[in-house]
């Protein structure tokens, strides 16, 4: 999924890729930036603009053959982490593409047009929710383990206070992973179902990619030196948590989603 561009990230209103159609075709021109699998993918789902002057409106995805001679690899960015993921940075240089290749209403609408394309990430967010328990759930079973073999085990029916800190941090973790957890399979569920689920899908976003931070560094720290050595996998999943804060849309932009959703405020109203 290629969005995001040299000048934009966040506000995916102000995608500047252009997409003109030629007879049977769109010709597309701009630059991508950060599409995650890009190098190996075999299509590529690019935004473009219609027509700039229109704003947002006017954006339409293309699915784009990676063969195609005119989506051209500029480069792979070196990451702090997800290394094993490629990252790839496109040119659309008069990419030429067949018209049907255009997903859904190829007609600007005045209404809801791109509400639609948003509508992408009502199925994607959960997703990285998804991954985001997933990484947290790794460390809390690695963690669990790691104190188990000095004697640490936390004691879920006592008091935090009575027991050791490091067992009673364990608690708290686990508390978070399972607000993180049932928020992502309730957003998973409703969009399974056919549910709107922005807001869930935002609200669980928000949570998993935030705790999944939270609890990849602080198992780094519950581990000692281990934790921060290479020998084990807490480097690794700290340095890898971070980005799932961040791609589908940043922690402050879910949280912005979710305002405008309490609120009844527009994307104008509340930015
Ligand atoms: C490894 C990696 C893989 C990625 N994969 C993809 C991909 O496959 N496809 C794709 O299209 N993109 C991808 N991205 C891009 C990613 O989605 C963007 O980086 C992200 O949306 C943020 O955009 P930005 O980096 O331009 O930051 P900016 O939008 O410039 O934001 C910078 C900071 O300002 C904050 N901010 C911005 N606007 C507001 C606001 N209104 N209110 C409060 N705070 C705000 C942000 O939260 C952020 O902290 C990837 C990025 C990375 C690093």
């Amino acid at each position: 999924m290629a969005i995001t561009e040299p000048d934009m990230g966040s506000d995916s209103g102000a995608i500047r890729t252009t997409a003109v159609k030629d007879g049977d075709e769109y010709v597309l021109n701009g630059e991508k930036i950060f599409v995650t699998a890009g190098e190996r993918a075999e299509l590529v789902v690019v935004w473009a603009t219609l027509d700039r002057d229109l704003g947002k409106k006017a954006i339409k995805s293309f699915v784009v053959e990676r063969s195609n001679p005119g989506l051209k690899l500029a480069r792979l960015e070196h990451k702090l982490g997800i290394r094993a993921s490629d990252t790839a940075a496109f040119s659309l240089q008069d990419c030429r593409v067949p018209a049907q290749d255009l997903l859904g209403d190829p007609e600007i609408r005045t209404e809801g047009g791109f509400g639609g394309a948003m509508q992408t990430f009502d199925n994607t967010r959960p997703l990285v929710a998804a991954m985001a328990c997933g990484l947290a759930r790794g460390c809390l079973d690695l963690i669990t383990e790691k104190l188990a073999e000095v004697g640490v085990e936390p004691d879920h029916d006592a008091p935090l206070h009575r027991q050791p800190a490091a067992a009673a941090r364990l608690v708290e973790l686990e508390a978070e992973f399972e607000a993180a957890y049932l928020l992502t399979l309730r957003a998973a569920w409703m969009a399974d179902n056919g549910h709107p689920n922005s807001m869930e899908a935002s609200m669980a976003k928000a949570k998993a990619g935030r705790t999944c931070v939270e609890i990849s560094l602080a198992c780094v720290e519950l581990a000692g030196a281990s934790g921060y050595a290479e020998t084990e996998l807490f480097e690794k999943w700290a340095r890898d948590s971070k980005i799932l804060d961040i791609f589908e849309g940043t922690q402050q932009i879910q949280l912005l989603v979710v305002a405008r959703r309490l609120l009844g405020l527009t994307s104008a109203q509340l930015k």
